[in-house]
């Protein structure tokens, strides 16, 4: 007899709920929940899939600590001692802590704790720093808060959507479905612009290509455009400011960057689309956030929304990014970020918890001499890139063998279910944590999660209201956090980041794909998912597959001023001539080796969506 266990979707941000099904103790299936509100009992492939990689062979099955350049297996006795002897002595701001997902709210919360409270450091952060920190950012600068002002289902509510960085139909499907819904039922215009006609924009009203950098100029032209026009009214600083984005002016800063066919026409038409609507919702992604000026191009586009009283939908990477950043998960203080305590003042000793960071940072050469002369403990239930580089392996349960919660996108607290026991040697995040704590000395004195969980509902004030009974009974619960103001933010374009030139006249621009998610240590596990995107591939325009004499399947060797990798590519005729599309998923092809390091002052997040790069065929 099969038993049915509620959780949560361990990928995104959207947060699906479904059962896993537990037969034998063993994880052998989902089984879609039709009265989920998120995904309407319709989760997509990934979720579909992600029962698969519970039993996969390759998870980390034990302790292990490196012995003479080796990892060598150990005991968790050994391995917490190992830290707590390397750690101990070390000055806060040599010190540095880096969170993701699917860890639980819990974990999250206790992984801070340990941080702040024992080893008296603010240099704690999360992924969201190479994601929607930049978003973060803007979103607590416009509106108050550091979540998304809009609920998922204010997409299906709209009558005009603007997705502009982002690919919902191929990543977040079940977000997506919600769009085609607005589109079905209230006629809802879609505008898409991007920087290659993707599944996404083939289904849009209105596509507009944009040279990944060009985002700022184009918002900030139709927002002129609109005030031009009498449909929005804006304070009198940001007019001034969006007297120098007429649309002609910002056409023709478009017409230097070759191969660039946004003109004044498609500006008027996105603004006259915009300007009729009623209930028009941004939904925006990485494409605007990931760049040295990301929180100024989310201004960009948050400053259209608030003109036209509008919602905004930023699409949250991983499942529990929202939960792991408020839990406290980000530098506060003297707080150093992921970007600083890499590459501008390498701290000593780095704790990863369920990340990847020698496959996610830009300038990978360069992150990697400073990670080699660091003390590293990576929590993970997969092997990745970044366990090269670790002194301790700390083999943590998958989420499947953990409870606690997780927090969506649009702030929707729910329970994640425990269907078996941690496998192998592995254990729940929480309880690596608690013990660690013990060994650095201090005893928390939890005894289970929701200890933890009753803690942060009375030490947070957007979690104090919610009902922890509810949850327990599958219910949702939502974070507390109104809108505190509503703030428009002037912004000016900076010019392009990694210009090309003669030596690199192509720009090279990462996505995702359909099958795979971030750097792939889940779902590379899943034997349906990599059966349908089993290798890297990097899309080239007709006209540069022409110049250089390649087909399909050709190899190439693509080469920025910091680095170079080789890949296959596929020639597609939606990629305009100049630009490179590559994922970053695959630690075959690390295609962020090609990204030069540039991040803004205030948020540091980095580009990771232009380098010049120059490519040429190779056997
Ligand atoms: Fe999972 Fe996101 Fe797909 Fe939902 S949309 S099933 S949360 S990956």
């Amino acid at each position: 007899m099969s038993e049915l266990v509620r959780t949560l979707c361990p990928y995104c941000g959207v947060g699906c709920s479904f059962d896993l099904v537990v037969d034998d103790n063993k994880v052998v299936n989902i089984s879609p929940l039709k009265d989920d509100p998120v995904s309407e009992g319709r989760p997509c492939i990934k979720g579909f899939n992600c029962y698969q990689i519970v039993h996969s062979p390759d998870r980390v099955k034990y302790p292990m600590i490196r012995k003479k350049g080796k990892l060598v297996r150990a005991s968790w006795d050994e391995a917490y001692k190992f830290i707590s002897k390397n750690v101990k002595g070390l000055k806060p701001r040599q010190i540095a802590f880096y969170a993701a997902p699917p860890a639980t709210n819990e974990a999250s919360y206790l992984f801070q704790k340990i941080a702040r409270d024992i080893l008296k450091t603010n240099n704690i952060d999360s992924c969201a720093r190479l994601c929607h920190a930049a978003t973060c950012y803007a979103l607590k600068n416009t509106f108050g808060i550091t979540a998304m002002d809009a609920k998922l289902e204010d997409l299906a509510k709209a009558d005009c959507i603007l997705i502009i960085g982002t690919n919902p139909k191929a990543t977040y499907p079940v977000a997506f479905d919600k769009v085609l819904r607005a589109k079905k039922e209230n006629n809802a215009k879609i505008i898409c612009a991007r920087d290659w006609e993707d599944e996404t924009c083939k289904l849009a009203d209105c596509y507009v290509e944009l040279k990944p950098g060009l985002e700022m100029a184009f918002l900030n032209s139709v927002l002129n455009v609109l005030v031009r026009e009498g449909k929005v009214s804006v304070p009198k600083e940001v007019k001034e400011v969006l007297e120098g984005y007429h649309a002609d002016k910002v056409a023709k800063i478009c017409s230097t960057v070759k191969n660039c066919f946004f003109t004044v026409e498609d500006i008027e038409q996105v603004a006259r689309l915009i300007g009729d609507s009623k209930k028009f919702v941004l939904m925006h992604g990485m494409g605007l956030t990931q760049h040295a000026y990301g929180a100024h191009n989310v201004f960009a586009a948050l400053n259209i929304v608030l003109a036209k009283n509008g919602k905004s939908v930023p699409m949250r990477g991983k499942a529990n990014i929202q939960g792991v950043g408020d839990m406290g998960c980000g530098p506060t203080g003297d707080g150093e970020t992921i970007s600083a305590s890499i590459f501008l003042d390498p701290v000593k000793f780095l704790y990863v918890m369920h990340s990847n960071p020698a496959q996610s940072l830009p300038d990978l050469n360069k992150a990697y001499k400073a990670m080699k002369k660091m003390f590293l403990v990576l929590q993970t239930t997969f092997p990745n890139k970044t366990m090269g580089f670790a002194n301790v392996v700390l083999p943590a349960a998958s989420w499947a063998e953990q409870e606690g919660t997780f927090t969506s996108a649009e702030s929707r607290i729910r329970m994640t279910g425990k269907a078996i026991e941690p496998l192998h040697e592995s254990k729940a995040d929480w309880v690596i944590l608690d013990e660690l704590a013990k060994a650095l000395g201090k005893d928390y004195g939890y005894r289970s999660s929701e200890d933890i969980l009753k803690e942060i509902k009375a030490n947070l004030p957007a979690y104090n209201k919610i009902n922890i009974e509810n949850l327990k009974n599958k219910g949702s619960e939502f974070a507390y956090r109104p809108v505190a103001f509503r703030k428009f933010n002037p912004v000016k374009f900076p010019g392009f980041e990694d210009p090309t030139s003669k030596k690199y006249p192509l720009v090279l621009t990462t996505w995702r794909w359909p099958f795979h998610f971030c750097t792939g240590d889940m779902s590379r596990h899943s034997p349906t998912l990599e059966k349908l995107s089993p290798e890297p591939l990097c899309y080239v325009s007709v006209e540069d597959a022409k110049k250089n004499s390649l087909k399909n399947g050709d190899k190439v060797k693509i080469t920025s001023k910091v680095g170079n990798v080789i890949i296959k590519v596929k020639v597609m005729d939606e990629v305009p001539q100049g630009l490179l599309v590559a994922p970053f998923h695959f630690h075959e092809c690390l295609i962020n080796k090609l990204m030069p390091l540039a991040y803004g002052p205030i948020v540091e997040e980095p580009n990771l969506k232009r380098a010049a790069v120059n490519m040429r065929k190779v056997k």
